[in-house]
């Protein structure tokens, strides 16, 4: 594909939770967005793959709710019947049950990817573009024009495609969008980039296992031991997400996963064998295996605020779950920040900062 498109309002870098949210509210208020993803599907780290017959969720497991911002799109998606409570806690493996923490865990119908094409197909319904298996590899800042005191960007997709945007939203993992800055030679100030390269993430070695027999994990059917080097095993099944076949989930911790890493996929499913054993019937088999490996997984060092804003000459942001709070419900909210303040300087433009105060919750 070699094309060059209309120039849009914004142009956000990575449909991701962070990127969905915004692009919906932004199309909302009547921006012409596009969404540019180089995975094959929208989503990012909300990601469920079939295996075999069955499904099973790779990236993130569940989501909590902490704040009442979020907590108003998850009564809405609940309503909907997209989202629903999947338990109140986890069985760290013992025979002890574990106290309900006043958090409930939610999950998405039919898998985690499944609120991604939700939101993908709201954002759509109010007019955003969403380009996947598109990978930006450089943005430019142009030359200003005539009296405007900014010229926007120029997004460059491997593919030889390349859009123009008056602003620009990175919602890829930091180190991740400094390499698409860099390839462009875009300045930042050196506390911006310092800020940026001070996000840190762990990797995540996943293992999805299609076992015929029964799974007996405690209810409701997903165990966490965050010391242990297999820190999470979740059945798909007993989730719900999976009606015709049994699939497990198991995620390595931080550290095993980076020692782990480069390890070779049969080495990585034979040590998570090893885990999943206590917890198969005696009779049960193992017949599927499959790795995923994520480089960036869970965010371990946060930038303070839910954005960072350059102070670029066209606006630049930058955001996803590295910004504020970690996790699907961080994520969400750097988009809603985001989304607010270009739509706040659309109407009222305020000078550029470097960081920004939390939205007041409604
Ligand atoms: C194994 C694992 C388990 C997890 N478990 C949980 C959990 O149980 N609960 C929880 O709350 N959170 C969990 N998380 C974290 C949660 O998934 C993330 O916090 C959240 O999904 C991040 O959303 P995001 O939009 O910030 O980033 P992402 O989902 O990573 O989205 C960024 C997007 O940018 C795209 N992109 C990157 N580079 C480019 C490029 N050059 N061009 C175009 N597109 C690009 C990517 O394809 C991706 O879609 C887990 C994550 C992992 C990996």
């Amino acid at each position: 594909m070699k094309m060059q498109t209309q120039p849009v309002d914004v142009a956000i870098v990575g449909a991701g939770l962070c990127g969905l949210m915004a692009g919906a509210v932004l199309a909302e208020h009547g921006q012409r967005v596009v969404l540019l993803d180089k995975g094959r599907s929208v989503g990012g780290r909300l990601a469920t793959r079939r295996i075999g017959a069955g499904r099973a969720d790779h990236g993130a497991q569940f989501f909590t709710v902490r704040s009442p911002r979020f907590g108003a799109w998850v009564e809405r998606w609940r309503a909907a019947d997209i989202v629903y409570q999947w338990g109140t806690g986890w069985s760290d493996g013992s025979l002890a049950t574990t106290a309900p923490d006043g958090h409930p865990r939610y999950a998405v119908r039919g898998g985690m990817n499944a609120l991604a094409k939700h939101l993908a197909a709201q954002g759509a319904g109010l007019g955003a573009t969403i380009h996947t298996g598109v990978r930006v590899t450089a943005i430019e800042a142009l030359p200003a024009q005539g009296a405007s005191a900014t010229g926007g960007w120029k997004l460059l997709a491997e593919d030889g495609a390349s859009w123009t945007a008056r602003t620009v939203v990175m919602t890829a993992p930091a180190p991740q969008s400094l390499a698409i800055l860099a390839a462009g030679g875009v300045d930042l100030l050196a506390e911006e980039r310092s800020a940026l390269e001070a996000i840190q993430y762990a990797p995540c070695l996943c293992g999805l296992f299609t076992v015929h027999g029964a799974v007996r994990l405690p209810a409701p059917g997903a165990l966490q031991q965050p010391d242990a080097d297999i820190s999470w095993i979740a059945d798909n099944q007993r989730k719900g997400i999976s009606p015709d076949a049994t699939v497990l989930t198991a995620h390595g911790s931080p550290p095993w996963s980076a020692t782990h890493y480069a390890a070779p996929d049969d080495a990585v499913l034979s040590r998570m064998k090893t885990n999943l054993n206590p917890w198969l019937d005696q009779d049960a088999v193992i017949v599927m295996g499959e790795v995923k490996r994520w480089r960036y997984a869970i965010p371990t060092a946060l930038h303070a605020e839910p954005m960072l804003r350059a102070c670029t000459p066209s606006p630049l942001y930058f955001g996803g779950d590295g910004f504020g709070a970690p996790r699907v419900e961080g994520a969400a909210l750097s988009g809603l920040a985001i989304a607010a303040d270009i739509a706040g300087r659309a109407t009222s433009p305020t000078p550029c900062a470097t960081t920004t105060i939390h939205p007041t919750d409604k």
